[in-house]
């Protein structure tokens, strides 16, 4: 199964057309969407992992997107947590909104889901040790 996982920037005039219901429908992609801050009138911006058993109908989902005056990136940058260094205090779960930093409920450790990161980069600074940083 072939994956990406992308950006996409919109503006305003974009923001109520049914995008992601064409790739599925069109394209036959499989869409989780792991980020979304979409305002009526406003720009909208969407993180998404789009999969398909070939690469090819991701990358034509993907041009059909620009077709539309959508901007697209790769989700590139990746979080790096110093794991050795961590002293399980929490205060990073409590911005990570999709869940990738969470705290196990039976050894009060911290646990972070690379799956599950949309890279929002809130971590970084929740961090008192500054020990969460991004990689590019
Ligand atoms: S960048 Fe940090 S806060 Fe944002 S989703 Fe990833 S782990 Fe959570
Ligand atoms: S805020 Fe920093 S020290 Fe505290 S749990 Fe998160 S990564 Fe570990």
């Amino acid at each position: 199964m072939a994956k990406k996982r992308i950006v996409l920037t919109f503006p305003p005039s974009l923001v109520e057309k049914p995008l992601t219901y064409r790739l599925v429908k069109d394209f036959d992609l499989a869409i989780n969407i792991l980020h979304a801050r979409i305002v009526p009138r406003e720009s909208g911006r969407l993180v998404i992992e789009l999969s398909n058993s070939s690469e090819e109908n991701i990358d034509a989902g993907i041009r059909y997107l620009e077709e539309q005056g959508v901007n697209v990136e790769p989700l590139s940058k990746e979080i790096r947590w110093d794991e050795k260094e961590c002293i399980n205090c929490g205060a990073c779960t409590a911005v990570c909104h999709s869940d990738a930093l969470r705290m196990n409920p039976e050894t009060w450790k911290l646990e972070f889901d690379k799956d599950k990161c949309i890279v929002c980069e809130m971590c970084v600074p929740a961090c008192p040790l500054r020990i969460i940083s991004v990689t590019f």
